[in-house]
């Protein structure tokens, strides 16, 4: 999509090209020296290490269009490797709902990517229907801190994270929203177990988390004892918003064009096929429509308003499309893509396409599913009511 840029977002692009470029990793550095110089000196930018942080806690404060080309810039640059949770998913719970002291406690050492977060919501039995989870967490006599006991499910990272941020039931006498609260612990205390979940594509990336008498002290509560479904739901926005990758889209699909036309088919390449062509097209519309609603949806923010509905059409149909971009990828590299490991046959773009293809049949469920989002769609888009039947 071509959208006019003015000469000073021109030069923007320029310079987080630019820095991009200086600051790229070069084989046999230190990884992890080079990921925290990277952060330092993007936070020496001027707030470039947390580009979604508000000003008064050290954002860049850009416009929409900013963000739209820090977003493209980044798709096409190597970033050093950084977790959502605490960036992008516990800070800024924390300023909208933690007091002062919370906030110089933990955003400095979030920001610095010193400390790993992973987020405790799911549960068995609670995942799409979230606010019927169980883990309780009870208020001891003297009212200096909760004991909390239960089980997290699907606990991305939770293997090697520092600490967690999670939902507890303190009250399950009233409707099943009210009665959560948000809590803040360790994950490396007696009491915290962590068992390992193998995925589909061969990865361990989730946990089960197993909470057994583990004291969490009133300070770590975030706002108001039995709100924190308020702050949650919030916070699931956000997910939503990041997890639709319409940037990262548009470069792979450049890629998936670029390997479809590499791959002979007739007397022509696989990208000649009308069959083939008509799906990459279809979802070059598709993806365009996406980019729209994320220009949207950032033009909102920037105006100050919290994440709405669109951050659910943005999940539905960013999660699809990155969904058709693997099809397609394990279509055109064929046989191959069945293959396994590194020394495998076939086009080099063809490793890995079937893990990325099992892998990627995740994103349709985390960060709330599909089914779920069609919901908010229909009920605060569309305006339908729930029948009654
Ligand atoms: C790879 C991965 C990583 C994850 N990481 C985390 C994490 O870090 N932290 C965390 O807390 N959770 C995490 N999750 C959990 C994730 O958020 C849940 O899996 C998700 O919310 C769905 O819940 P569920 O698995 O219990 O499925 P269910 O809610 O039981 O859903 C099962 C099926 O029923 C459908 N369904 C449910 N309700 C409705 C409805 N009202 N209308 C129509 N259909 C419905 C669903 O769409 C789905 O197809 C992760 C999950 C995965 C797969």
């Amino acid at each position: 999509m071509d959208i006019e840029l003015s000469a000073s977002d021109l030069s923007f692009r320029e310079e987080v090209r630019q820095f991009f470029r200086d600051n790229a990793y070069k084989p046999g550095e230190d990884y992890a020296k080079w990921r925290l110089d990277w952060f330092a000196k993007a936070a020496a930018k001027g707030g470039w290490d947390v580009p979604k942080w508000p000003k008064e806690f050290g954002g860049p404060g850009w416009s929409p269009t900013q963000h739209y080309i820090w977003e493209q810039e980044t798709a096409r640059a190597t970033l050093p490797w950084d977790m959502p949770f605490g960036v992008g998913m516990v800070a800024p719970i924390i300023m909208g709902y933690g007091n002062k002291a919370q906030q110089e406690r933990f955003l400095p050492d979030i920001r610095a990517r010193k400390v790993n977060w992973c987020q405790g919501y799911s549960e068995p039995g609670a995942g799409s229907d979230l606010a019927s989870l169980k883990t309780k967490a009870v208020l001891s006599a003297d009212g200096t801190h909760y004991v909390v006991n239960g089980q997290k499910i699907w606990t991305t990272a939770a293997h090697i994270a520092d600490w967690m941020f999670c939902l507890t039931r303190t009250d399950d006498s009233g409707r099943k929203q009210d009665g959560i609260t948000f809590l803040l612990f360790p994950m490396k205390q007696p009491g915290i177990e962590v068992k390992p979940i193998i995925t589909l594509g061969g990865a361990h990336s989730v946990n089960s988390v197993f909470i057994t008498d583990v004291k969490v002290p009133v300070e770590n509560r975030i706002g108001e004892e039995g709100k924190g479904w308020t702050y949650a739901k919030g916070l699931l926005q956000h997910e939503r918003t990041g997890l639709a990758g319409i940037s990262r889209s548009l470069v792979a699909l450049e890629g998936l064009k670029a390997n479809a036309a590499s791959v002979p088919r007739g007397n022509g390449t696989l990208l000649d096929d009308p069959d083939f062509r008509a799906k990459v097209a279809a979802l070059e519309i598709d993806l365009l429509a996406a980019e729209f609603t994320e220009l949207r949806s950032l033009a909102s923010a920037q105006a100050g308003a919290a994440p709405g509905p669109e951050s659910s059409i943005l999940k539905l149909k960013g999660t699809e499309i990155q969904q058709r971009i693997q099809k397609l990828t394990v279509e055109a590299a064929g046989l191959y893509a069945a293959a396994w490991g590194a020394s495998q046959p076939g086009p080099k773009f063809a490793r890995g396409g079937m893990s990325g293809y099992l892998a990627s049949r995740a994103y349709t469920i985390y960060g709330g599913a599909s089914e779920v989002q069609k919901d908010v769609i229909a009920k605060n888009v569309l305006g339908i009511k729930r029948s009654q039947a």
